[in-house]
């Protein structure tokens, strides 16, 4: 397993639409558990595929936050099937955009579908902070990211500061 280098924003790939897995092979295997490691020493409890630089439908999710009881999720081509009209707001970060969180509005509860790494097709309902994380993950599948969901003065505050702290890395200052 290998720790693979995080895309930070406001790197481009993050607005990328990933594309479906066709077939699950070593290489997929290889990718979930170097996403798995690489969530894990970050630490976070979700990850999708783009941000190591990946554009394929996988997501890995632990909601344990427990180092002994780990309970690792491998997502393939998640989608979302129904989504509670109840909302709730949850603060949440993101391992592209470090060190920084803000509270989200989203559905409460969700039903999701997608295809685990033994290729079979599972559906599940989640609430709290595991809702919270697949709708976050699939969102990242699909080019969006939580901010986007915030006000655009906020938006703009956080991008600024972004752009700041790559444009530094760049001149090597
Ligand atoms: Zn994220």
């Amino acid at each position: 397993m290998t720790i693979r280098p995080l895309v930070i924003l406001p790197d481009p790939k993050l607005r990328l639409v990933s594309e479906p897995v066709q077939a699950i092979t070593d290489e997929i295997r290889t990718l979930a558990e170097d996403m798995l490691e690489t969530m894990y020493d970050a630490p976070g409890v979700g990850l999708a595929a783009i941000q190591i630089g990946v554009p394929l439908r996988v997501v890995t999710i632990d909601v344990s936050k427990s180092e002994t009881e780990r309970q690792p999720m491998v997502l393939i081509n998640p989608e979302i099937t129904w989504a509670s009209e109840e909302k709730r707001t949850y603060e949440e970060g993101c391992l592209s955009i470090p060190e920084y969180y803000e509270e989200v509005e989203r559905p409460d509860r969700v039903r999701f579908r997608y295809m685990n790494l033994d290729g079979e097709t599972v559906e599940q309902e989640a609430g709290d902070l595991l809702a919270t994380c697949v709708q976050h993950e699939i969102d990242h599948l699909n080019g969006v990211l939580f901010i986007d969901y915030l006000s655009k003065l906020k938006r703009d505050r956080v991008m600024t500061k972004f752009r700041k702290a790559a444009r530094r890395e760049a001149s090597g200052a």
